[in-house]
């Protein structure tokens, strides 16, 4: 077929599609196998407000491959998302992060910890009471879990959102909008939905120092921000001048490499906890 259009590599366009498919499948089959048998790994990375305090950190999964190693997320959770093995992660995920509240709360460590909730997992009728249950038997203090979505989940079935956050917001539980900017949705949703934080999505706080359009778009958000009293945070900065740009436009919360990669849940509490014990 490709032949007859003209195509003049249709044997390696076909060969690249039919891989790109075996491949999907191969992760997804792997995965699924993985996580029962403890194959993910959960890492932190850390938040700290501009006067340097650390205010929170964001758990972000990997994947313990035992033959390709480390797999990084944007791997495997893009093929997750499309089947219910996201709830499977998500499930994983959201134990270990409310363990780590519990075990740090324990050790006199005020941790907060932000999850990314995928819209499939969120749209489950069971999300709510599912949530509920992790914190009861983990003992997590809700005040100190962010579930982070995006603005795609908003867009459809607003009703039925609105009244799966505004339940789990009236336990204490926050939410932020990751990647915010880059999505369709109106602005309008911001005053209808129980949001506390704005994360500004990594390319404008990257490009916001040289590119104009970038630039004003992060003060944009910072001035919808303040006007609702929304915290803001910005993920990926690298550069002491994203980092001072940021500064100088308004009040943000840092996450980047500049402040802290991303790393082993237990290497970020072996050291915060030694922190809070000398700073005691
Ligand atoms: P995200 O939620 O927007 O997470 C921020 C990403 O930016 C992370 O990539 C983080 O490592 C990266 N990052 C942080 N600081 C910097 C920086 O200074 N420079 C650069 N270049 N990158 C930085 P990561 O860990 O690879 O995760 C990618 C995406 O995978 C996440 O984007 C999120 O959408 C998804 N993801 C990660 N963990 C989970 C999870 O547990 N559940 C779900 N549903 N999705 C997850
Ligand atoms: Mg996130
Ligand atoms: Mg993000
Ligand atoms: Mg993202």
């Amino acid at each position: 077929r490709a032949k007859e259009s003209g195509e003049s590599h249709p044997a390696f366009f076909e060969a690249s599609m039919g891989e790109t498919a075996a491949e999907s499948f191969r992760i997804e089959r792997e995965l699924r196998a993985g996580i029962p048998r403890g194959e993910l790994r959960l890492f932190l990375q850390p938040q700290f407000s501009a006067s340097g305090d650390m205010v929170g950190a964001e758990a972000l999964v990997r994947w313990q491959h035992p033959q390709r190693g480390l797999v990084a997320p944007g791997v495997f959770v893009p093929i997750a998302e499309e089947s219910d093995l996201i709830v499977e992660l998500g499930i994983w995920v959201m134990n270990e992060a409310c363990r780590l509240i519990a075990v740090a709360a324990r050790q006199g460590l005020p941790l907060a910890l932000s999850v990314n909730i995928s819209p499939r997992h969120f749209r489950r009728p069971e999300f709510n009471s599912w949530v509920r249950e992790v914190l009861d038997r983990t003992g997590a203090e809700p005040a100190r879990l962010t579930l982070e979505i995006t603005e795609g989940l908003i867009i459809d079935n607003v009703s039925d959102v609105v009244a799966k956050m505004n339940e789990l917001s009236a336990l204490g539980i926050r939410f932020s909008i990751d990647d915010f900017g880059t999505g369709y949705s109106s602005l309008a949703y911001l005053k209808r939905l129980p949001i506390d934080e704005l994360k500004i999505d990594k390319t404008f706080v990257q490009d916001a120092p040289h590119d104009p359009s970038d630039a004003a778009l992060v003060e944009t958000i910072l001035a919808v921000a303040r006007q609702l009293q929304l915290k803001v945070v910005a993920e990926g900065v690298e550069t002491a001048e994203q980092a001072e740009f940021l500064n100088s436009r308004g009040k943000v919360v840092h996450q980047g490499y500049l402040f802290g990669r991303p790393a082993p849940a237990d290497e970020w509490m072996a050291r915060w906890t030694a922190k809070a014990g000398a700073d005691a």
